[in-house]
């Protein structure tokens, strides 16, 4: 049974629609027991400041029934760094970091591994989001190996995955479940109808047999393990 949904977007990123509270409703109607709450990050126009990051400590822990993860969906930028800085990552529940093509443009392959490598080895990204895009390049292994070392999951991605075409997809779920990394879904919901649908996720776990038990949000030891992996203050 699905327990969470690690991605998804309030009324405080600009481009979606629904609450804090619809959101925990909609989860908790769909029998899930955590919700990652992750607007996006202060680069983009329709993000949010940092201080918004910041003050997401006055919700409480549980709405509805449903555990709240208090998180961000961070912009990667061209320079391999977050649009967040460590202390706030260092005190949101969970940092989801994506590429986000239409505002910057990457460099080449060499500079992208070792840019997102420093990165991933910094300890403040719990999930790499939706990365199967033809326009920003990276060394495979270079990459698993690092998440490995790290325990950073690879999303499953369920608008991004609908989207995606094969040749993008199969050589990233191939390499991640050949390298026993650990995957998360998430709906990327702009609105609570979506929180929680994963078909195409699903799916997708069919088409590349993706082992259960690499698979987060199926074990509650492994979502609690992904919700405190950082010291609180
Ligand atoms: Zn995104
Ligand atoms: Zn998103």
């Amino acid at each position: 049974m699905i327990l969470a949904d690690f991605h998804v977007h309030s009324v405080a990123s600009h481009d979606a629609f629904s609450t804090v509270t619809e959101i925990c409703s909609a989860a908790s109607r769909r029998g899930l027991e955590w919700v990652a709450v992750t607007d996006h990050g202060p680069a983009m126009p329709i993000g949010q400041h940092a201080y918004h990051f910041a003050a997401m400590s006055v919700l409480p822990n549980t709405i509805r029934g449903v555990r709240l993860l208090k998180g961000v969906e961070a912009n990667i930028l061209p320079d391999g760094c977050l649009d967040i800085d460590t202390e706030l990552a260092e005190v949101m529940d969970i940092v989801i970091a994506a590429y986000h093509s239409t505002l910057w443009t990457y460099g080449s392959k060499a500079e992208n591994t070792s840019k997102l490598v420093a990165l991933l080895d910094s300890g403040v990204v719990d999930i790499l989001a939706h990365p199967y895009h033809p326009w920003v390049e990276f060394e495979l292994d270079a990459v698993f190996e690092v998440m490995a070392k790290n325990n950073v999951a690879l999303e499953l991605n369920e608008k991004a995955l609908a989207l995606a075409k094969h040749e993008h997809v199969a050589p990233l779920l191939i390499g991640a479940r050949d390298h026993g990394l650990l995957f998360t879904l998430g709906s990327d919901a702009h609105y609570h109808t979506d929180v929680g649908g994963f078909s195409t996720c699903l799916d997708i776990i069919r088409t590349y047999s993706i082992p259960m038990a690499q698979i987060i949000n199926y074990d509650r030891i492994k979502i609690c393990s992904l919700a405190e992996r950082r010291c609180k203050p």
